[in-house]
């Protein structure tokens, strides 16, 4: 039987040290200050009975969608049904204000989202960008999959396939993200646009080990606050912020979209796996390549997460690291990826 272990069990301490002490209790001691939970190593605790399916996604948002998903397949729904299902609960929470309704708009106070979702065994995937008036994006990414013999839809053309095909026009912006807006829009001074706060974007990326083996993977936004109309980020992209190869391992991203476009994140960070990198070890060593290349350095903020074939999990970020959520049968939690570059 497949075990999700550890988030680290293989983790390549000596390459690792230069910037994690020991990345287990690296975050397990980020998990305890930043108030998220986490057992020994920042890993799931060992447990009896079916490990899998195994869900992985990004924030705590992530936790709720994840619960869903395991729902969906114990209830003997599809690995696409589960990621369809899981990642439209963070899309219709209005609470949440980087994905789906709830989001924040562009700058001209339109919500915009990009969506994506690939499936291991068939190695199909479809995507949409910059749409507006539609939910759930996750769900019209999976009908441009399923009913085209396309990968991505864009803009209107995306919005007029949704539309065809029974999703309906729904307004995104709520009354909270359009106040947010206007003062933004207020603090704009001679035609140049204020930039947004720096912590005003987030996407939900989740990936799925199901209990048969198979990968599958997808990913919703609405992107950067306030972004130029027409914007797309990462995370509609497939190789740059999810990527599933159903013999190695599934990633996904969340930061900063473009300085995770011009990398192929989820693409390097499944190559690492697939050259023998645990799913921590990938994550983190993809965005110390990142950082190597990107004029900003260190000064980044990218955050990864994966799991691979065999169960394992794990996931990195810049800075402090950033929060992800775990499921799986008898355990769902949110735990502190690993830091790069760690503070000591
Ligand atoms: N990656 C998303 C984008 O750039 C935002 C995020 O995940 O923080 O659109």
């Amino acid at each position: 039987m497949i075990n999700p272990s550890a988030a680290d069990p293989s983790f390549n301490r000596r390459r690792f040290l230069g910037t994690v002490a020991n990345a287990s209790l690296g975050s397990a001691l980020l998990a305890a200050a930043s108030g998220c939970r986490t057992s020994t190593g920042g890993a799931a605790p060992a447990r009896a009975g079916s490990t899998l399916p195994l869900i992985v996604s990004t924030w705590p948002f992530g936790k709720p969608a994840n619960e869903k998903a395991l729902q969906v397949l114990q209830a003997g729904g599809g690995r696409l049904d589960a990621i369809v299902d899981g990642i439209s609960v963070t899309e219709h929470d209005l609470s949440v204000s980087s994905v789906g309704a709830g989001g924040d708009p562009n700058a001209e106070g339109v919500v915009s989202l990009d969506a994506c979702i690939m499936d291991g065994p068939t190695h199909k995937c479809g995507s949409v960008a910059a749409v507006e008036g539609i939910l759930p994006v996750i769900g019209l990414a999976r009908a441009v999959m399923e009913k085209t013999r396309h990968v991505m839809l864009v803009g209107d053309g995306a919005r007029r396939f949704a539309l065809a095909n029974g999703f309906k026009d729904t307004d995104l912006l709520t009354e909270a993200a359009r106040r947010r807006w206007q003062e933004w829009k207020a603090r704009q001074t001679g035609g140049q646009p204020a930039s947004a706060p720096p912590d005003s974007h987030d996407t939900i990326a989740m990936v799925i080990l199901g209990s048969d083996g198979q990968l599958a993977g997808g990913c919703s936004t609405s992107g950067l606050s306030y972004k130029l109309p027409g914007r797309v980020g990462d995370s509609p992209i497939i190789g740059s912020g999810l990527y599933v190869d159903n013999d190695v391992g599934a990633a996904g991203a969340t930061g900063v979209g473009e300085n995770i476009l011009r990398f192929c994140g989820t693409f390097q960070v499944v190559e690492l796996m697939r050259a023998g990198a645990s799913p921590a070890e990938a994550c983190a060593e993809t965005i110390r390549r990142i950082q190597r290349k990107h004029p900003a350095g260190t000064d980044l903020a990218i955050n990864f997460l994966a799991i691979d074939r065999r169960g394992r999990f794990g996931a990195a970020g810049t800075g402090d690291g950033f929060p992800y959520a775990v499921t799986y049968p008898g355990y769902s939690e949110v735990l502190k990826s690993v830091a790069v570059p760690a503070r000591a």
